[in-house]
């Protein structure tokens, strides 16, 4: 299995600053066939993303950030799954911690969500992860447990990220024996193809570390996937360490 890096811009860039990003970090991609790279823009720029990337000849996958809890209809601002699909969304993150926690997502609005990925064919990228009180509390397999039981019964292809609240944006990153430990218990909770990304304040620096556990498949990367730089280092490391893998 390939790893797979995962870009999650979250709500930052103009359209003028994705392009440079873009293509900044397009040597990076074009230059590592052993790594699956994965963009999850704002929804305004799923299309230019996918139109960049299919100019340049650039294998990427293209995930939204969230689709709406409801059906396409009369519900001012809000984005469909089906809209997403149609402007070049292969994937959906479901249940970002950001999600969970800003705008209250509840397992049940996300089994909604999962319902509608189904429908149209979107692979959910389902986002779980404890906070430092359940951590702290000794909770964290039974809150991850609560966070994949929506997945019982979805019998389409579906990836998962965990991301502890505690390391995302905050520069504390899991140790990687404390992030195996629960991708392992992750991983026997979800079929064995299944696709396992940490993330967490993943960087160039510690992304090495990840990536040779037995269950981390990839990284989900949020602030350091704005510095072109860094990701593009973290995607070309990545390929280098699945080269002599042999993946
Ligand atoms: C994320 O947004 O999914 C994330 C892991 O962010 P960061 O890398 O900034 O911690």
């Amino acid at each position: 299995m390939k790893p797979v890096i995962a870009a999650n811009w979250k709500m930052n860039l103009t359209l003028t600053e994705v392009k440079e990003l873009l293509h900044e970090i397009s040597d990076a991609i074009r230059t590592s066939n052993d790594v699956s790279v994965m963009i999850c823009p704002s929804n305004n720029y799923l299309l230019p993303v996918q139109q960049f990337c299919m100019d340049q000849g650039l294998n990427v996958m293209i995930c939204a950030q969230n689709i709406s809890e409801y059906q396409p209809g009369a519900y001012t601002g809000d984005v469909s799954a089906n809209m997403v699909k149609s402007c070049g969304a292969t994937h959906v993150l479901l249940g970002h911690s950001e999600r969970r926690h800003v705008f209250n997502e509840t397992n049940d609005m996300l089994k909604t969500k999962l319902s509608y990925c189904k429908d149209t064919g979107l692979i959910p990228v389902l986002c779980v992860g404890e906070t430092l009180t359940d951590r702290e509390q000794d909770k964290t397999e039974s809150v991850i447990k609560q966070q994949l039981s929506i997945l019982s019964g979805f019998d389409g292809e579906f990836m998962v990220a965990y991301e502890p609240v505690w390391a995302i944006g905050t520069g504390k990153t899991a140790t990687p024996e404390m992030a195996q430990a629960v991708h392992e218990f992750i991983r026997n909770e979800c079929p064995e193809e299944c696709v396992v990304l940490y993330g967490g304040s993943v960087k160039k620096a510690n992304v090495e570390g990840l990536l040779q556990q037995s269950d981390i498949n990839g990284a989900l990367i949020g602030g350091a996937s704005l510095v072109a730089e860094e990701f593009s280092g973290i995607v070309s490391l990545s390929n280098q360490m699945a080269v002599k893998k042999g993946v």
